[in-house]
């Protein structure tokens, strides 16, 4: 029996991994103080409005509001005094090649602050992703310094990666494949597993270097399955062969297995570009060549000019030529452009001196942050295609794998289609009189 019970949990950093993991567990009952730098962001969450597009997560925020059940703050220090468990949720970015610990790092001396304060045993959970040693390293000797107490003793830590795919949070978060506990006491573990045992799902604990360890590895296998899957496409298209019929054929093999198995731009977002590249460094920093790893981010470097080939294969020179991107974000159901192969295939276009229309559903404030009035915003397909020579379908966005074709056909100057995450019928696109390049499609 645990003589520890869990009223307030305050989180700490809210991106998409903190809102959500706040959010859940307001809608689970507990009270939760949400804590960020970002005033903005605090102000927003307090009038209900979510700082990420994120499905689900307006509606839970709203009810936990309703119910004083979630409350943000920029005090910090605060939080953690008036709560028993913390998690650590902030950024873990890769700056040259490198994790950067500074958001962890600050985290923690606020959290031993905190501590200081207390009478009462807390649990801190580093649910950031960070390289396997992180948390014994730098998170407890910062909190033990900070707070003047042991861990282990006056407060427990353990690490918790996080698997939540952006566009699906909340259903992730609340039906997880399995839930990775690493403590190196029991006690600590016990308390965040008593959170987690409602989800019914496996508990996998270990300790907390393990735990660090198994989310670099889970990131590195996918980026490796995507990379994989996309240099099929390449070979395929010279052979030939339609990628997408090869990778049902091999993903029916319960050894393999269909998922990420869908040639395209490449990957992006948030975590596989950096996480990989983070890995990649700790583990030469260890003397070890991951020569596998290097050659993950090779093929996926040069994955979205594969689009732009494509296209030059139908239009000869681009200069001049006017260009409609279907799609921003790195994948679909997220504002989210870390990372997306859309900026690398418009800056691309735009060295090119095409003239550049874009459409997203989602990612167009954040577009004018990158690319601000060198491109033109369209509120909708129909006006992104007017006058265009070739259409880029560059996210697999469900409003683009119905195009109303006939429409769009008298809109384009040229009725060029490239397809590069293949979401099109070639058949029917050529039918209705287009000209179809995809990725790893036979020509
Ligand atoms: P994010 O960049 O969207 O948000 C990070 C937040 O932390 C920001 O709101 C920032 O203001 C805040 N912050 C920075 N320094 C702070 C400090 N000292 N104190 C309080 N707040 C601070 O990050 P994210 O995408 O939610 O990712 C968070 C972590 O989770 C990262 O380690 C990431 O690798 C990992 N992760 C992310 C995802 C994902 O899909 N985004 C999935 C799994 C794991």
């Amino acid at each position: 029996m645990l003589d520890y019970e869990i009223k307030t949990i305050s989180v700490i950093g809210l991106g998409y991994v903190g809102i959500v993991t706040g959010t859940c567990l307001a809608d689970m009952g507990y009270n939760v103080i949400c804590a960020d730098i970002d005033k903005e962001k605090i102000e927003l969450v307090n009038k209900g409005k979510s700082p990420i597009f994120e499905p689900e997560v307006p509606k839970l925020m709203k009810r936990a509001l309703e119910g004083n059940k979630l409350l943000a703050t920029t005090d910090i220090q605060k939080a953690v005094v008036d709560s028993q468990l913390t998690f650590i949720t902030v950024g873990t970015p890769t700056v040259k090649g490198k994790i950067d610990l500074t958001a962890v790092r600050s985290a923690s001396e606020t959290i031993g602050k905190g501590l200081a304060e207390k009478n009462s045993y807390h649990v801190v959970v580093v649910k950031s992703t960070v390289i396997p040693g992180t948390t014994e390293r730098v998170v407890i000797p910062i909190i033990e310094k900070s707070s003047k107490k042991q861990e282990g003793v006056d407060f427990g830590v353990c690490s918790n990666p996080e698997f939540l795919r952006e566009g699906s949070a909340v259903y992730d978060f609340r039906n997880p494949d399995r839930i990775i506990i690493g403590s190196n006491n029991e006690k600590a573990g016990d308390v965040l597993e008593a959170i987690f045992k409602p989800f019914n799902s496996t508990i996998l604990r270990t300790d907390i270097r393990t735990a660090e360890m198994i989310k670099y590895a889970n990131n590195a296998f996918l980026a490796t399955k995507v990379s994989f899957i996309n240099e099929i496409a390449n070979i395929c298209k010279e052979l030939g062969v339609d990628v997408n019929k090869v990778a049902e054929g091999i993903g029916l093999d319960f050894r393999i297995n269909p998922h990420f198995l869908r040639a395209g731009a490449g990957f992006g977002g948030s975590c596989f570009p950096k996480d990989v590249q983070a890995l990649i460094s700790a583990s030469k920093g260890v003397g070890v060549n991951p020569i596998l790893l290097n050659s993950v981010l090779e093929v996926n470097k040069n994955q979205p000019l594969k689009l732009i080939e494509l296209a030059k294969e139908l239009l000869g020179n681009l200069n001049d030529k006017n260009i409609t991107v279907l799609g921003l974000s790195f994948k679909p159901n997220t504002d989210d452009m870390r990372e997306a192969p859309s900026i690398k295939i418009i800056s691309t276009l735009l060295g090119e001196k095409a003239k550049v229309a874009v459409y997203d559903p989602a990612a167009m404030d954040n577009a004018k942050k990158i690319f601000g009035k060198k491109i033109k915003y369209a509120p909708n397909i129909l006006e992104a295609v007017k006058n265009a020579d070739c259409l880029l379908i560059v996210t697999e966005w469900d409003e683009f794998k119905n195009l109303p074709l006939p429409e769009i056909k008298g809109l384009m100057r040229n009725r060029f289609i490239v397809d590069g995450r293949r979401i099109l019928n070639p058949d029917i696109v050529k039918r209705e009189g287009f000209k179809y390049k995809g990725i790893g499609w036979k020509e």
